[in-house]
């Protein structure tokens, strides 16, 4: 029996969303380590994938934060990828314990306006997360989007931080804690596996191609992963971005290829720190029209 007042472990899954460029990763980072821990063991009680853990404490005392992913907070279209990703957002969003919503501290705009009609109304467990902070020409230009935000939603907690300079980021964890329900920590604190590095991966390959091309694509790209030859020292990979349109590969490669190799360069690097093996990695660019409205190609790709 547990004294009352004891100490107790909490352990929970929490998400954190917003539209691209708020500083999410950067946020996921600060707060995991830049090598994301990643484990083979999640919970079969979720389908989303564990991004990245958190252990903070020690027993009997010790938090357990989960990270998970929500697949496709995307942008509001009626095309069928961005329904199937809003419908998985929404489910996912209604397992995770904690959901933090980041914004930027400077202000909201449309398409946080997008994400927020994506939470279930009224809920307890969603924090505001200012990002940026440090980007306000005075700290208290702040307040009237804190009045802002508070209008918008019945917030748990609204917390100004920056992912970047890594400020504020144990106030909002304790705000995090605080909605965190009791329970044992399900991961090792330092648990590490390969079973999911392909997808991890093609993950990996997709967020450089979002992050260097921006809103130029609608979709971003969609990656597969077509060979993986592996051995104790390298790895060799040749990963596939498929983009909507024709029209869509320039973009994608760029001038004399300086897009792609860029990406493949950024990929790269992430892919070897993960896996601290040396990683030869080849990309190219294909079209697989219409991908977006074909249910088979989307399930082939996981977000079914
Ligand atoms: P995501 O698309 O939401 O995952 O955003 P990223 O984490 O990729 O960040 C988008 C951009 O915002 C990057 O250029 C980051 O360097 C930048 N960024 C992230 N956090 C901060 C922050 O706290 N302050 C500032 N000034 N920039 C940030």
């Amino acid at each position: 029996m547990q004294e009352p007042g004891a100490p107790v472990a909490k352990t929970g899954m929490v998400a954190i969303i917003g539209r691209p460029n708020v500083g999410k990763s950067t946020l996921l980072n600060a707060l995991v380590g830049e090598r994301v821990s990643i484990t083979s063991s999640k919970p079969q009680t979720t389908r989303e994938r564990v991004l990245g853990v958190l252990t903070r404490g020690s027993p009997p005392a010790t938090t357990q934060f989960i990270f998970v992913d929500t697949p496709g907070l995307g942008r509001a279209s009626s095309s069928l990828l961005t329904r199937r990703m809003n419908q998985s957002a929404r489910a996912a969003l209604g397992e995770v314990d904690v959901i933090v919503l980041v914004i930027d501290a400077r202000g909201w705009r449309e398409h946080d306006e997008t994400v927020l009609e994506l939470l279930p109304p009224e809920r307890p467990n969603i924090v505001l997360a200012l990002n940026k902070a440090d980007a306000l020409a005075r700290y208290q230009d702040v307040l009237p989007v804190l009045q802002d935000s508070a209008r918008r939603y019945p917030f748990a907690a609204l917390v100004p931080v920056s992912a970047e300079r890594r400020k504020q980021l144990d106030e909002l964890l304790a705000e995090i804690e605080k909605l965190l329900p009791a329970g044992e920590p399900l991961f090792d604190a330092d648990q590490y596996t390969d079973r999911n590095v392909r997808f991890l991966a093609a993950e990996l390959v997709r967020e450089k191609a979002f992050r260097l091309l921006g809103d130029e694509l609608p979709y971003g790209v969609a990656v597969t992963i077509e060979r993986w030859h592996e051995t104790d020292k390298q790895v060799e990979i040749l990963a596939g971005l498929l983009v909507e349109r024709e029209s869509h590969k320039p973009i994608v490669i760029g001038a004399q290829g300086a897009k792609l190799r860029e990406i493949g360069r950024l990929a790269r690097a992430d892919i070897a720190a993960m896996l601290d093996k040396s990683v030869h990695l080849e990309t190219w660019v294909r079209v697989r029209r219409g991908w977006t409205d074909d249910a088979r190609a989307l399930k082939s790709l996981g977000y079914d």
